[in-house]
């Protein structure tokens, strides 16, 4: 067992400060890598804010993990100190119920266990995520970094980037394809990348004028102003996948009605309200309204080497950890572009 330094809350919705964890000794498959970056996400401040009312105090969020591995047990075979490591939502699950089973340990029937705020079998208590020294991790839950010009920058792929790889990958987003990008934020703006690296066609939706000249930026073929009519109109039954990722209530009536025939709205946002959907508008073109959280381990490796190839990272905001509060203030108003990402060599 090592004490290493965090950065975490003491008490919901308490400010983050620097106070000391534990982190298990090496077990005989474990891998323990040093953080070198840690991008923050909405779910951290979820969490902080206990939205979700399962939040245990002290908490450490994190779960955007890159770093080196410096330490392997005697078992590890794919990783070795020096190499390049990541980790992302998932840590563990079950490994052999029929989720488990199909790769989707982010359904796994037994809990999966997250990078933070989950029970942690080895030390009791909560698990600790990666604002912090050092992460360890089982070796198949593990992730191989590949290179990246700015690694920082590839830190938020662990959460952001799987989130919407994998219902652009599960509804087969591609060529003749017409996808949608509901909301420009930490997962909307790596989305359109992701869209077109697949080689569809993608319309970025948004209610930002602002975010409409953004959406070209970022590579988007077009962008609509949803509060406009006319522009809606364009669009009418002609979008065959619509990824939202806005977290906030809305309605999402107004996205299924562009909806061309067997198209999906996937919602990878989290609204605190229920959702209410008109039968006409699923009925009618057979229309799918659906659902999609993270991705499997091996789903998550795959994203990461199919973005490291496409040169895709998200656009960031490297901070301090002595700047970490302010970040997640503005993180809550909405004033990020599009990611931040702690400097975690700025603990020491
Ligand atoms: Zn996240
Ligand atoms: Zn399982």
């Amino acid at each position: 067992m090592k004490s290493v330094k965090a950065v975490g809350a003491k008490a919901e919705k308490s400010p983050l400060r620097e106070f000391s964890i534990r982190r298990r000794g090496l077990l005989a498959d474990d891998v323990e890598i040093e953080i070198m970056y840690c991008g923050i996400c909405h779910s951290d401040l979820h969490q902080i804010d206990n939205d979700f009312g399962a939040s245990v105090f002290p908490m450490v969020p994190g779960h955007e993990i890159v770093g080196r591995v410096i330490s392997v047990g005697a078992s590890v075979t794919h990783f070795k100190p020096g190499d390049y490591a990541a980790v992302g939502c998932i840590v563990d699950s079950c490994g052999s119920c029929p989720a488990c089973e199909r790769d989707l340990q982010q359904f796994c029937e037994h809990g999966t266990v997250l990078s933070f705020n989950t029970p942690d079998k080895y030390l009791g208590g909560m698990t600790y995520g990666g604002f912090a020294q050092t992460y360890v991790c089982k070796e198949s839950y593990t992730l191989k970094m590949p290179h990246f010009e700015d690694m920082a920058a590839a830190a938020p792929l662990l959460c952001a980037g799987i989130t919407v790889y994998s219902p652009l990958k599960h509804w087969q987003a591609g060529p003749g394809k017409v996808v949608g990008i509901l909301g420009i934020g930490g997962l909307g703006h790596v989305a359109i990348r992701i869209a077109k690296a697949l080689a569809a066609e993608v319309v970025v939706l948004t209610t930002s004028e602002q975010k409409v000249a953004d959406a070209k930026r970022l590579g988007a073929d077009d962008a609509v102003l949803t509060t406009d009519t006319e522009q809606m109109k364009r669009y009418a039954g002609k979008i065959d996948l619509i990824i939202d990722t806005v977290s906030a209530s809305h309605d999402v009536n107004q996205y299924l009605k562009l909806l061309a025939i067997d198209g999906s709205v996937v919602l990878v946002g989290l609204p605190a309200e229920p959702i209410e959907i008109a039968a006409f508008n699923v009925v009618k073109g057979r229309r799918s309204f659906a659902g999609s959280n993270i991705g499997g381990i091996h789903e998550t490796q795959e994203m990461l080497d199919f973005c490291a190839k496409h040169n895709i990272t998200a656009d960031i905001e490297l901070v301090n950890v002595a700047r970490i509060n302010d970040a997640f203030s503005r993180l809550k108003k909405g004033d990020v572009k599009y990611r931040f990402v702690m400097d975690m060599s700025t603990l020491k």
